[in-house]
C-alpha cells in the first residue's frame, strides 16, 4: 500500500538503492536518480570482485566519526545481522570468512543483480544517465523540488541525498553530492583519500617494487605511535601499498596535511617473537653460518631484494662473509629487519583511494539522517563525514545508513501540495 509521500534518492549507489528500496517498502512512491547509465557500478569493484558486503565484528571502533554514540545507535537499528538477512530475504546467500562477509558466490555482480532486483519489484522508478545538480526547498511548502537536465522541475516531499564520494572516480567526477549539501546550507567538512596507498621517496622503494610480505606495521607521528596493523605490505615503485597500510592511510593524510612526520616502521618477522628470542635466533644463525656471505647468511629468510637492500643499509657488501662482518653488523642488519623504516611524503590521490574521509558533517543530521537544518533532506553513505576501515565496514554504513534514511522519509511523510 502507498502512503503518497513522494520521495527522491539522488544517487543509485549502495546506500542510494537500499534507501529506495526500503523507502518503497515502507509506502513511498520512490524515484532514484543515477547520473551512470547503470546503477551500483561502485559495487562491482568491491572486495577485489567479490564484495567484502560486512563484517561480524561490527562496531563503532572500525569507524571514524565525530559522534560515535548516534553511530552505535544507527547499528542497533540496522546492524550486520539485519544486512545478512536483508540479502537473504531478497534471495542471496552468503557466506563469512573469519567474520568478513561474501556473497556465497563471491562475486560482487551478485549484490548487485540482487538489489537491482529489489528496485523492479518494490516498483522503484529508475531514472538513470540523470544528474540532479540543483534541488530548491521551499520552507512554506515543506517541499523540495528538483532539476532534471532536461529543465524538467519535479516535486517531493522528501530527498534523500547519497551522491558517494568522488574515490576511485575519474578526475574532477562524484563531487555533486557535496555541491548539492552546501547549497542546502550544510557545512563539508574537507575530503581526504582514505584507504590508499602512502608515497615515499625512499631510494629503496624502486629497488624493492613488486614485493610482497607479510608484515607488522606501525604508523608514527612526530615520533610517536599512533597505529599499527598487520598483514601482506605490496612495495610499489611509489612506496607501499596493501590492507595494513590502507588502514592507516587516514591517519597518515590528515598529519601530511598539517606537516607532521610521518614514518611507517615494517617488521618483517612479525610471528618470531620479541626482542630477545630473536636475537637468540639470530646468534644461532650467526654461530652456524659464519663463513657464507651475507647474501648466502640471508639467503632463505626474507625476499631477496629485502635482504639486499638490508646489507647495503648497514654500510655492508653482499660478498663479505659474516665473519668479516661481526657479529655486531649481523644483529644491527637483523634488528633492521623488525624496524625497517620508510619515511612517507604523501598519500596516493582520491582517483587511487576507495573512500574518503570527510563529507557532509555528521552532526548536522539526526539520529534519522535527516537534515537539522532542511527538514526533509536526508544524507547517506560516503557523503556523510563517517568513514571505516577495510573489512566490509564502508559497506555496511551504506547499508544502515540508506535502511534508516528511506524508512524515515516514507515513515514520517507528507505529501507535496502542487
Ligand atoms: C576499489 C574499491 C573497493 C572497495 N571494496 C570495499 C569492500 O570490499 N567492502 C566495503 O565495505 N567497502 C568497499 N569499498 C567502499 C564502498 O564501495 C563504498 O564505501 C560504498 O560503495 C559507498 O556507497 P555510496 O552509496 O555512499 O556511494 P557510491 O557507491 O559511490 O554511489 C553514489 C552514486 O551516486 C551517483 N551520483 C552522484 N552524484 C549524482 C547526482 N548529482 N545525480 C545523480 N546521481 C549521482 C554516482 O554515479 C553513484 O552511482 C570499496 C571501494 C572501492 C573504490
Amino acid at each position: 500500500m502507498k502512503n503518497g509521500v513522494k520521495v527522491a534518492v539522488i544517487g543509485a549507489g549502495a546506500s542510494g538503492m537500499m534507501a529506495a528500496i526500503t523507502a518503497s517498502e515502507f509506502g513511498a512512491e520512490v524515484t532514484l536518480y543515477e547520473k551512470n547509465d547503470r546503477v551500483g557500478k561502485k559495487i562491482l569493484a568491491t572486495g577485489n570482485g567479490r564484495c567484502n558486503f560486512s563484517n561480524l565484528a561490527l562496531s563503532v571502533e572500525q569507524y571514524y566519526c565525530d559522534d560515535k554514540d548516534k553511530l552505535d545507535k544507527l547499528f542497533q537499528t540496522f546492524s550486520a545481522l539485519d544486512a545478512v538477512s536483508f540479502f537473504e530475504k531478497c534471495g542471496m546467500m552468503t557466506k563469512s570468512k573469519n567474520g568478513y562477509l561474501y556473497p556465497y558466490s563471491e562475486q560482487a555482480s551478485a549484490v548487485l543483480d540482487i538489489l537491482r532486483m529489489e528496485l523492479v519489484e518494490k516498483e522503484v522508478k529508475l531514472c538513470s544517465e540523470t544528474e540532479i545538480t540543483d534541488i530548491i526547498y521551499s520552507r512554506e511548502k515543506m517541499a523540495f523540488q528538483l532539476k532534471e537536465p532536461d529543465g524538467k522541475k519535479r516535486c517531493y516531499d522528501k530527498v534523500i541525498l547519497a551522491c558517494g564520494s568522488p574515490a576511485s572516480l575519474k578526475k574532477g567526477a562524484g563531487r555533486t553530492g557535496y555541491k548539492l549539501a552546501e547549497s542546502l546550507g550544510h557545512r563539508i567538512r574537507p575530503i581526504m583519500p582514505g584507504l590508499v596507498q602512502l608515497i615515499s621517496d625512499a631510494p629503496f622503494c624502486k629497488s624493492l617494487a613488486g614485493v610482497r610480505c607479510q608484515a607488522g606495521i606501525r604508523l608514527l607521528i612526530d615520533g610517536e605511535e599512533h597505529a599499527s596493523e598487520q598483514g601482506e605490505v605490496q612495495f610499489t615503485d611509489y612506496g607501499v601499498s596493501g590492507i595494513p597500510i590502507f588502514q592507516v592511510s587516514r591517519l597518515a593524510g590528515y598529519a601530511l596535511r598539517e606537516g607532521r612526520e610521518v614514518t611507517i616502521l615494517l617488521d618483517f618477522f612479525p610471528e618470531q617473537g620479541d626482542r630477545q628470542a630473536f636475537e637468540e635466533f639470530v646468534r644461532k644463525r650467526f654461530i652456524n653460518n659464519q663463513n657464507r656471505t651475507l647474501e648466502e647468511f640471508l639467503t632463505g629468510t626474507l625476499n631477496r631484494k629485502i635482504n639486499m637492500v638490508l646489507i647495503k643499509q648497514c654500510g655492508c657488501k653482499t660478498n663479505m662473509t659474516a665473519a668479516e662482518a661481526g657479529y655486531g653488523k649481523i644483529s644491527e642488519m637483523m634488528q633492521k629487519s623488525r624496524a625497517f623504516e620508510i619515511h612517507i611524503n604523501g598519500i596516493n590521490s582520491v582517483e587511487n583511494a576507495q573512500i574518503c574521509a570527510g563529507g557532509v558533517a555528521f552532526e548536522e543530521l539526526d539520529a534519522k539522517l535527516q537534515s537539522k537544518l532542511v527538514p526533509g533532506l536526508y544524507v547517506t553513505g560516503e557523503l556523510v563525514d563517517v568513514d571505516g576501515k577495510c573489512g566490509g565496514y564502508n559497506l555496511q554504513w551504506a547499508w544502515t545508513s540508506g535502511y534508516i534514511a528511506g524508512k524515515s522519509a516514507a515513515e514520517d511523510g507528507k505529501t507535496v501540495k502542487e
